[in-house]
């Protein structure tokens, strides 16, 4: 049996904070604002895994009200996610992602986060992909606002 899932997460981008995305930094003189470390990718992903076993989304796991989530490490809910698809028999067939930043460009970070969901995941590299696109001037991607992420996953019953 297949399920699919989806997800989308949108975060401010401010001055003094960093910028992490699927668990890698990137060099940014702007960086995502949010309770966690704001790793908007991270978010997505986790968000399309608890979506495709139907078990509602990050915040319905973990309240950004809950002061032991602020500055919470973004690899915490993927891990968790994971832990309770793996409960119910899945497994990850593929991973498809796309980020939305202005800049800077994430050609040199693609694979480094590629990798490290794959890890997260214990999947091949292979069965994810990381695609970035600014948001070409306009809207709160192209304005150097906000970065966006989105994912959709695939999972299969062992
Ligand atoms: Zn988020």
């Amino acid at each position: 049996m297949f399920r699919i899932g989806f997800g989308n997460d949108i975060h401010r981008l401010v001055e003094g904070k960093p910028l992490i995305l699927g668990g890698i930094k990137i060099e940014s003189d702007s960086g995502a604002d949010g309770h966690s470390d704001a790793d908007a990718l991270t978010h997505a992903v986790t968000d399309a895994i608890l979506g495709a076993l139907a078990l509602g989304d990050i915040g319905t796991h973990f309240s950004d009200g809950e002061e032991r989530w602020k500055n919470a490490e973004s690899f915490v809910f993927l891990r968790y996610a994971a832990g309770l698809m793996k409960e119910k028999s899945f497994t990850v067939v593929n991973v498809d992602s796309t980020i939305g930043l202005e800049n800077p460009k994430l050609r040199p970070y693609i694979d480094a986060m590629r990798e490290s969901l794959a890890v997260a995941l214990e999947i091949a590299e292979s069965c994810i992909s990381v695609k970035a696109k600014t948001g070409e001037g306009v809207g709160a991607v192209g304005e150097r606002r906000a970065v966006r992420a989105e994912a959709i996953v695939l999972l299969r019953r062992n």
